[in-house]
């Protein structure tokens, strides 16, 4: 590449992958405040940081905005990707796992046959305000979903076992979020840093280095797969990762991501 490129070469070829709520946002408030010193790093140095969530599409635009993020992204649970358009705004979406209408099918089935446990797609958008802690628009957002569907368990823990592996049988998977259980296709948030590691090496032909960062046990395949996994301390509990160059954060949340990053990119440099 040369410095004509159109292409903003990073300073370090690093890509950072980042799970949201619990990690780069407050659990209780989702704010990224704390995390702003290791954004306006990363941002000077055209070092991407790509967001790798359980939220929507529609969820996901408003936070790129206020935290000026350009960059692809990847939600519902590495389900859909979606990369900006270089003009006219908008993105080119691409599924990963299974739509929504097909998952919404095989949940129907599910309550017939008597398990108890509630969607998002059954909740008023009031309902996922109150659950989730979001004002009641963004909480709206929450429901406008492509490829994975949140669910609230009330039902045992033998029923959870026969409900897991039926939908196992149907050719989706469940996976624990930090609020909620999630019915899903076959991705996870490994396929998000996959895609993210081919882009950028595509991008900027070379190879580049990924940095993960979450919270939650729908992070885990995510982290195991990344080059410097940085696990954030959970609300619950925190996260024992599969991979030697996994370090876990002083704190929580975004001072915790913060705290990492700039550590991180002192070493790198
Ligand atoms: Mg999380």
């Amino acid at each position: 590449m040369t410095t004509q490129s159109r292409v903003n070469q990073p300073a370090i070829a690093l890509v950072v992958i980042t799970d949201l709520d619990g990690t780069l946002l407050d659990h209780f408030n989702y704010s990224a405040a704390a995390a702003q010193p290791a954004l306006k790093r990363l941002r000077k140095m055209h070092i991407p940081v790509v967001f790798n969530t359980s939220k929507t599409c529609d969820e996901v635009a408003g936070l790129r905005h206020e935290l000026d993020n350009t960059d692809p992204f990847v939600c519902e649970n590495g389900s859909v990707i979606h990369i900006p358009k270089s003009e006219g705004g908008g993105y080119n979406s691409e599924i990963l796992g299974t739509s929504y209408v097909q998952i919404l099918k095989v949940l129907h089935h599910m309550h017939q046959q008597g398990f108890h446990f509630r969607g998002f797609n059954d909740m008023p958008a009031s309902e996922v305000a109150a659950l989730t802690g979001l004002p009641q628009d963004k909480a709206w957002l929450s429901k406008k979903r492509a490829a994975s569907e949140p669910i609230i368990w009330h039902d045992s823990d033998d029923a959870l076992t026969d409900f897991r592996n039926q939908l196992e049988a149907a050719g989706l998977q469940l996976t624990k979020g930090g609020r909620f259980y999630h019915v899903m296709g076959q991705a996870d948030k490994a396929s998000g840093l996959a895609f993210a590691r081919d882009f950028y090496q595509h991008l900027w032909d070379q190879p580049v280095k990924v940095v993960a960062l979450g919270d939650g046990e729908n992070d885990r395949a995510m982290l195991e797969a990344a080059d410097y996994p940085i696990v954030i301390p959970g609300e619950k509990q925190t996260l024992s990762i599969d991979n030697p160059n996994a370090v876990t954060a002083p704190r929580k949340g975004p001072a915790g991501w913060n705290h990492c990053i700039i550590e991180l990119l002192e070493k790198l440099q």
